[in-house]
């Protein structure tokens, strides 16, 4: 099970969890209860916000392992616990949103000169990032179709620092073998950094197939109920852990202790709900792709997505997200887009409710258009993240908006 700095003695409430790690150690448990424990002084049951700034210290330097919630608060620490056991790795620290992860994850890792591999595909924000604000300070980040190994292997025949993967791609759905980009950058002398927002640990665990770094938004489906921002960086190297630790203290990003508190109630259920929205996607994916409407569809659930083996081996379930085109282009896809009742169309992903996104004009519009073309991101393209009401009634409602 998860566990934090060796050198700071833990404090007593939001303690790691006292389960036997040998004994409890299935995911739908660990889910529940790791990181925290029931509060041994009035035996609350969920763990407390710590809403402080500050911490008294015993005498000069003794003190339990808090000093200043920007380096670390004991809520935040529960959730970096339990996100960590979920993983299956030892180390965790969370962020404010999922881009101040990605941000302490380069201010950590790069310096000026340095070069990053990010999969063609990513979440836009992440390219913006990027190209934007690391580039002025001399990091280049080169984009590449990561699917296609030989242009990985291609790619690492120049220096670089970092692999960055998303897998599935958002919005495309495209995947990465995860164990042969690990074994590709590690045989270049780079990291491995997979962003598993899309399936979260109940669905693919990337430390099993070698990843070096895990990165989340809690925005979407770990928090789960579209109610807080929220990152995190997992890993397994102790180093690297606390390269991340510092940078998080010396730049500012922690999470707030109330976001890691919700997120902690949200995470509980998160085998559940990632179990439900793959059986729902699974329902809606196969009702969509026999649609008169559809031109094409993607969801790597089904028999017919082009990567279905190696969707097989290495995730749980399909996921959340399905990505199609309507027939009749730009104007049918925005057309479905206003005329769908329950499913909203919305700037997210991986929350209770179904929402429907046009990438193109809304979470890609800071990718340039050309970019976004060669990746397949095309003006027509409608992305799902299909929720939990039932899915009769998400279908009724995209058939209805099908038909307008
Ligand atoms: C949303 C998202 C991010 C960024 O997270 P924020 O919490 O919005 O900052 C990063 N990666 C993926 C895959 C995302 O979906």
């Amino acid at each position: 099970m998860a566990n934090t700095t060796e050198q700071t003695e833990q404090p007593i409430c939001c303690s790691e969890s006292t389960l036997g790690t040998e004994e409890f150690v299935h995911f739908e448990t660990l889910a529940l209860h790791a990181g925290a424990s029931p509060d041994p002084v009035t035996g609350a049951l969920l763990p407390p916000i710590y809403q402080t700034t500050t911490y008294r210290q015993e005498a000069v330097g003794v003190h339990k392992g808090f000093t200043y919630s920007r380096a670390g608060n004991p809520t935040v620490a529960a959730l970096e616990r339990r996100l960590a056991a979920l993983e299956g790795a030892p180390y965790a620290t969370c962020y404010a949103t999922g881009l101040a992860a990605t941000t302490a994850l380069c201010l950590a890792l790069l310096e000026a000169g340095d070069r990053v591999i990010v999969s063609q595909v990513v979440y836009g924000g992440t390219v913006r990032l990027l190209q934007q604000f690391f580039a002025r300070f001399g990091v280049r980040a080169d984009f590449v179709d990561t699917s296609d190994l030989g242009a990985l292997k291609a790619a690492l025949r120049e220096p670089a620092r970092l692999v960055f993967i998303e897998t599935p791609a958002n919005p495309t759905l495209k995947l990465t073998d995860i164990e042969a980009a690990a074994n590709l950058a590690h045989a270049a002398g780079a990291l491995l950094v997979v962003d598993n927002t899309l399936l979260t640990p109940a669905l693919q665990r990337p430390f099993e197939f070698g990843a070096d770094i895990v990165l989340h938004s809690t925005t979407k489906f770990i928090e789960g109920h579209n109610a807080t921002v929220g990152g995190a960086l997992i890993v397994r190297d102790k180093e690297l852990h606390e390269r991340f630790e510092y940078t998080r203290t010396a730049t500012g990003t922690i999470q707030a202790p109330f976001t890691a508190w919700l997120t902690l109630q949200g995470v509980k259920t998160l085998p559940l709900r990632m179990e439900r929205h793959s059986e729902n996607a699974l329902r809606v994916a196969r009702f969509l792709e026999k649609h008169p409407r559809i031109k094409r569809l993607i969801y790597p659930g089904l028999e017919s997505f082009p990567q279905y083996e190696l969707a097989r081996r290495q995730q749980k379930s399909g996921g959340a997200l399905i990505a199609f085109e309507v027939e009749g282009g730009t104007e049918a896809g925005i057309r479905l887009m206003n005329s769908v009742r329950l499913c909203a169309l919305a700037e997210n992903l991986g929350a209770a409710e179904t929402l429907v996104t046009h990438p193109a004009s809304m979470t890609h519009w800071s990718v340039p258009s050309d970019q976004r073309e060669a990746a397949g991101i095309t003006d027509g393209l409608v992305r799902l993240s299909v929720g939990l009401e039932n899915p009769e009634d998400i279908i009724a409602d995209l058939d209805r908006a099908l038909r307008q």
